[in-house]
């Protein structure tokens, strides 16, 4: 029975059912609104998670010095089984990638990551590749990026990237644990801690964020290192890439969760920062 029906049924009562015509049409004109919502939301069934990327913070906060995060690495499991980042107190390097997330500290050593462990900036996602390939060496870094530029789907989306293989260097970085009152990253790694490693196997995984996502994340491609014996690893400054498997799993969605504690509340986080950037994380 549709609404002119149900209006038709009404009228023949006669004029005394105008009150329960009123809420008749209300509860038809509700139903067709629920009806329409439905049909909406069947684009994109409600129980199928989104394929995001998921961010604690933002890269301005840490360029700005905020090193301590709200968010501890068993939510952040929850968001993704991928990733990089770094810890509270900018304690080292975080990658991770198969669930499980790795800290390399100043001392270029490796520890797994407990879940009650802080960060205050990560990006993380359950990664799931939509392209795969074999890359045959010798590429430098740069080569590397020139690769993924043509494997990445659009320089529009954010794109995550693991390449597995075997590496004749990579030169890595990380950073010391630092006390409060935190300077702001480019301090810091003026005399950041350097890793050459030569002939290592291992496993790179980052991102590739577009030139808008500035002030959110790196524009361009960034990318922590692991070995596979887990003795070394750090944040990619150079490589020198033998042979590889190169996965890539390219999404549209983001979702950013800022802090809300006092101290990224009052900071100021807008400005051009892209030499800062380049300073800090290329
Ligand atoms: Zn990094």
């Amino acid at each position: 029975m549709h609404r002119g029906q149900i209006a038709g049924e009404i009228r023949r009562i006669g004029p005394e059912a105008g009150f329960a015509e009123r809420i008749i049409m209300l509860t038809e004109h509700r139903f067709i609104q629920a009806m329409h919502a439905l049909r909406h939301h069947r684009h994109r069934a409600p129980e199928t998670p989104i394929h995001e990327i998921y961010q604690s913070s933002t890269i301005n906060a840490v360029l700005e010095g905020i090193y301590d995060g709200a968010m501890t690495f068993g939510q952040l499991k929850r968001h993704g089984d991928f990733g990089i980042g770094t810890l509270n107190a900018l304690d080292g390097e975080m990658v991770g990638f198969d669930g499980r997330f790795w800290q390399i500290t100043s001392d270029g050593s490796v520890h797994a990551i407990p879940d009650d462990y802080r960060t205050p900036f990560a990006t993380v996602l359950f990664f799931k590749a939509t392209v795969g390939k074999t890359i045959q060496g010798p590429l430098d870094y740069d080569g590397l990026c020139t690769l993924l530029v043509n494997s990445v789907e659009s320089a529009n989306l954010f794109s995550a990237i693991r390449v597995d293989g075997t590496f004749r260097h990579v030169r890595t970085r990380s950073v010391p644990r630092q006390t409060k009152p935190y300077p702001p990253l480019v301090k810091i790694t003026e005399n950041q801690p350097e890793f050459d490693l030569y002939d290592v196997a291992g496993t790179l995984a980052g991102f590739r964020f577009p030139d808008f996502a500035e002030g959110m994340n790196v524009p361009g491609f960034h990318l922590h290192f692991l070995t596979n014996d887990l003795q070394a690893g750090g944040h990619v400054l150079a490589l020198e890439l033998d042979h590889a498997q190169l996965a890539v799993d390219d999404t549209s969605h983001f979702h950013v969760e800022l802090p809300t504690d006092e101290s990224f509340l009052a900071a100021r986080l807008g400005g051009d920062r892209r030499e800062e950037l380049n300073k800090a994380e290329k």
